[in-house]
């Protein structure tokens, strides 16, 4: 990462000019809002009031399959060569999960107990899918507003799970592998107790989390949130660690919310291919991206971000 101190700009800087459109709670037109659940493929699983009917009102939390998934449930999971080249066809699963009833509601003003059945469903249909044929990992994420790739404002979030570990994790897992054998410790609990030392860009901990923004982050306010307790896979979380997870996740996104007014951002439940889930070498992680700036040219070009703020003083901001 390139830390570009003579661009800097204070962390209230990134408030944007512009304040965002209020919305109403319902919005007749939105395929996420209560009574139209026939615009949705029907529901997975719901968190619903007692003798109200599958797809129909009365949920509060609601997960159903992707109406435009990017991959099929069923097909062959054979890799077919063309030429030098190998394909196979799209398999995996690709779920939405309506986080709310109301429309104008994010994580960062819901109430508490709402988050919580939010991180539950995760936990649940996370489980689920991990016991099915074929899955070697699932990736649950967040996509909140334009600049982070979603113009539907009514509150989601995604999982997309998949037959195969793509590149860009296994690199992730090769490097935290690398440490662990040349430490014997885990890289991101090792990362936690130095954080815990320094200070100064932890936001916020409780007794089994610690949020923080990482050194050199690739982002201005990028913030990672980690379990305190060593565990590689998500699917290994008690209840009370998922309702942990939704206080401090919704902690983390009130004060976005408030001190940078709604920004648009990304978020990313990381955790280990299911195989790996009770290694030592991984642990699993949300990672928070605000879409303050653009990555450009030089970032495609060179994987290297850079970034005008300081997660020293972003993170202080933010405490
Ligand atoms: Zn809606
Ligand atoms: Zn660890």
């Amino acid at each position: 990462m390139i830390i570009a101190t003579e661009r800097a700009k204070r962390p209230s800087d990134f408030q944007p000019k512009e304040k965002k459109k209020i919305v109403s709670a319902f919005e007749s037109d939105c395929p996420f809002c209560p009574g139209n659940e026939h615009n949705t493929p029907s529901e997975i699983f719901s968190y619903r009031k007692f003798g109200t009917e599958k797809d129909k009102p009365g949920w509060w939390v609601r997960i159903f399959p992707n109406k435009f998934s990017a991959l099929a449930p069923e097909v062959e999971l054979t890799r077919v060569s063309e030429g030098f080249f190998k394909k196979m066809d799209g398999y995996g699963k690709h779920e939405v999960i309506i986080e709310s009833p109301e429309h104008n509601l994010t994580l960062g003003n819901m109430n508490l107990k709402q988050v919580e059945e939010v991180f539950l469903v995760y936990r649940q249909r996370y489980v689920e899918l991990s016991l099915e044929k074929n899955i070697k990992i699932i990736i649950i994420f967040r996509n909140h507003g334009l600049a982070a790739g979603t113009s539907l404002i009514h509150p989601h979030s995604q999982l997309i799970a998949l037959p195969l570990v793509p590149t860009h994790i296994r690199h992730l897992l090769e490097e935290a592998m690398r440490y662990y054998d040349d430490h014997g410790v885990c890289v991101f609990c090792d990362m936690i107790k130095e954080e815990q030392e320094f200070k100064k860009r932890v936001i916020l901990e409780t007794e089994s989390f610690v949020a923080f923004q990482p050194f050199a982050s690739k982002v201005p306010f990028e913030t990672w949130i980690l379990p305190k307790k060593h565990n590689a896979g998500f699917g290994n979380i008690s209840v009370e660690e998922a309702k942990g997870l939704a206080f401090v996740l919704k902690e983390i996104m009130g004060r976005l919310y408030s001190k940078l007014s709604d920004p648009d951002y990304n978020f990313v439940l990381h955790t280990a291919p299911i195989k790996d889930s009770n290694e030592d070498y991984y642990h699993w992680y949300v990672q928070i991206l605000p879409r303050l700036t653009t990555p450009a040219g030089f970032e495609l070009g060179s994987g290297v971000y850079i970034n005008t703020a300081l997660p020293e003083e972003t993170a202080e901001f933010l405490k």
